[in-house]
C-alpha cells in the first residue's frame, strides 16, 4: 500500500491493557506489529488513512519470557485540507497560545515571582539547601519547611539541547532548551533567547529575563551575556 507523501500525522486513539501488574526490576520490551491500514478516509485534517499498530509487552523470563500486557496506538497519517483559498487570508486561525504552567501551592511563589520580575528559588529553612523544581519537602533532611529567595537571576548553561523537530505551535524552531545553574547553585531548565543555536556554548554567562505572554503568563527565560567568557 502507498502511504508516501502524507506529511501530516495526529494520533487518534491508544488503549493500554495489562494481563497483570508489573513489578519493579522486571526487564520488559515490547514488539511492534502493523495492524492494519484503512481504506483511504476524508476528515476535516485532510485525506489519509487510519494505521493501527499493535505493541506486545514482554517480562524477560529465564523459563521463558512472559507477555504482560498490550498497546493499541492508531494514527491518522493523512495530506492536510487546502485551507487557505485565494482571498480567505482574513480567516486565518488565531495562533495557538503557550501551554501554560500547572500552578499548584508548591508552585505559586515561583509564578508569582515572575510576575513581579522576580526570580524565586525555594530554599530549606531546616537546612538551607535550595532546590528547584519547587516540592512540598527538602531531599536532604525531608523537613517541610520552606522559604522562598530571590536569586540574582545570573547563571551559566550547564547542559542544552536543541529541538529541531516535531515544530510544536507557537514555539519557534530550532529552539535552545537549556540546563541554567544559578550562581546560587542550583539548577533550572529554561529557554535560551537571543542566540542562534550554534552560539550556544557549555558554561557560558546567561541572565534572566522576563516575558509576558498570552493572559498573563510571565515566564522566566535566559539570554546569554553579551561579550562575557
Ligand atoms: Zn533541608
Amino acid at each position: 500500500m502507498e502511504i508516501e507523501g502524507l506529511g501530516s500525522v495526529v494520533a487518534v486513539n491508544s488503549e493500554l491493557q495489562f494481563n497483570r501488574a508489573v513489578r519493579e526490576g522486571e526487564r520488559l520490551y515490547y514488539t511492534t506489529r502493523l495492524d492494519s491500514v484503512s481504506p483511504e478516509k476524508i476528515t476535516v485534517l485532510g485525506t489519509g488513512y487510519f494505521v493501527t499498530f499493535v505493541m506486545r509487552y514482554f517480562s524477560e523470563i529465564a523459563s521463558g519470557d512472559q507477555e504482560v500486557g498490550e498497546l493499541l496506538f492508531r494514527v491518522f497519517k493523512f495530506k492536510p485540507s487546502q485551507v487557505a483559498a485565494p482571498g480567505a487570508a482574513a480567516s486565518a486561525p488565531a495562533k495557538p497560545k503557550r501551554p501554560a504552567p500547572g500552578i499548584s501551592n508548591d508552585t505559586q511563589f515561583f509564578w508569582e515571582g515572575a510576575r513581579s520580575g522576580q526570580l524565586r528559588i525555594q530554599r530549606c529553612t531546616a537546612c538551607g539547601t535550595l532546590r528547584h523544581p519547587p516540592g512540598p519537602v527538602c531531599s536532604q533532611c525531608h523537613s517541610f519547611e520552606w522559604e522562598a529567595v530571590t536569586a540574582s537571576g545570573r547563571g551559566t548553561v550547564y547542559s542544552f539541547v536543541v529541538m529541531h523537530y516535531p515544530e510544536v505551535p507557537p514555539f519557534e524552531y530550532p529552539n535552545v532548551i537549556a540546563l541554567i545553574e544559578l550562581e546560587e547553585g542550583t539548577r533550572l531548565i529554561t529557554q535560551l533567547v537571543g542566540t542562534a543555536p550554534n552560539d550556544v556554548r557549555i558554561g557560558q554567562k546567561v541572565q534572566v529575563e522576563f516575558h509576558s505572554y498570552d493572559e498573563g503568563m510571565v515566564l522566566p527565560q535566559f539570554r546569554p551575556v553579551p561579550n562575557a567568557n
